[in-house]
């Protein structure tokens, strides 16, 4: 059952975000499902716009070279300015799919990927899916990063439609609880590919982790070490309480 209206969450300015309500998103192509995020990651890359107000500073940063051109391949060539729908790390309910969806079903829980793509693309297929040919133009198709990337809103959100289902929709296994996948969208993946690929070519390695700039990965990226067979692992960080974690 949809609703006729949902509430996001916008990201006006630095130091505010507020609620707004929009039109409730049906499936429009046979391939998409409508998903219910109920819960939302907070990615390190949004304590950026939320805490300081960096777009004058990066397109200045753009403009001199001096930023990585990946920031403008991502929300395009003025980054970070409100208002736009903020969020792009959830666990989601399936709500309703479309006629051609055939492995997503209606109340499976989900997994969200940040970025959007086919799926069916050589690139896509080569597994570089932020590069996919088929969703991404200027900039790359994602949620949670403004109309730069698309048409697709934020995930802290009553629903969000999700194009390519049956691809982009990664099922949360049996026994997983959803809270310790929350982040799997972006950060806990992110997390994942700095730590794992290199341990399973260098089995037993020791691993040094510079915490505190990316916060949530850092501390990720310290679980998955230990658990995939670091003989060490080192962290940095100079607050107390994420070293405690970790
Ligand atoms: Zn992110
Ligand atoms: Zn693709």
């Amino acid at each position: 059952m949809i609703p006729d209206s949902v509430r996001e969450l916008v990201f006006l300015r630095s130091g505010r975000l507020a609620w707004r309500e929009r039109a409730a998103p049906r499936p429009a192509e046979p391939g998409d499902a409508v998903v219910r995020p109920f819960l939302a990651g907070r990615c390190d890359g949004d304590t950026l716009p939320i805490h300081r107000p960096v777009s004058w500073a990066l397109q200045a940063g753009m403009a001199l070279g001096l930023v990585d051109p990946i920031v403008a391949a991502i929300c395009g060539k003025i980054p970070f300015q409100g208002p736009f729908p903020i969020g792009h790390e959830c666990v989601a309910e399936v709500v309703a799919v479309g006629s051609g969806v055939r492995q997503v079903r209606i109340g499976q829980t989900v997994v969200v990927p940040w970025a959007v793509s086919c799926g069916t693309c050589p690139r896509c297929l080569a597994g570089l899916t932020s590069k996919c040919a088929t969703t991404t133009r200027a900039t790359l198709a994602a949620y949670g990063f403004g109309p730069a990337s698309g048409p697709w809103g934020g995930m802290v959100t009553d629903l969000i439609r999700v194009p390519h289902a049956d691809h982009m929709l990664v099922p949360v296994p049996d026994g997983v609880p959803p809270l310790r996948v929350a982040a799997a969208s972006d950060n806990l993946a992110d997390a994942w590919r700095t730590v794992v690929p290199p341990l399973a070519r260098r089995e037993g390695a020791k691993v040094l982790i510079l915490g505190g700039g990316a916060k949530s990965i850092g501390l990720y990226a310290a679980g998955l070490a230990v658990a995939h067979g670091a003989a060490t692992v080192h962290y940095l960080d100079d607050a107390p309480g994420r070293r405690q974690l970790a």
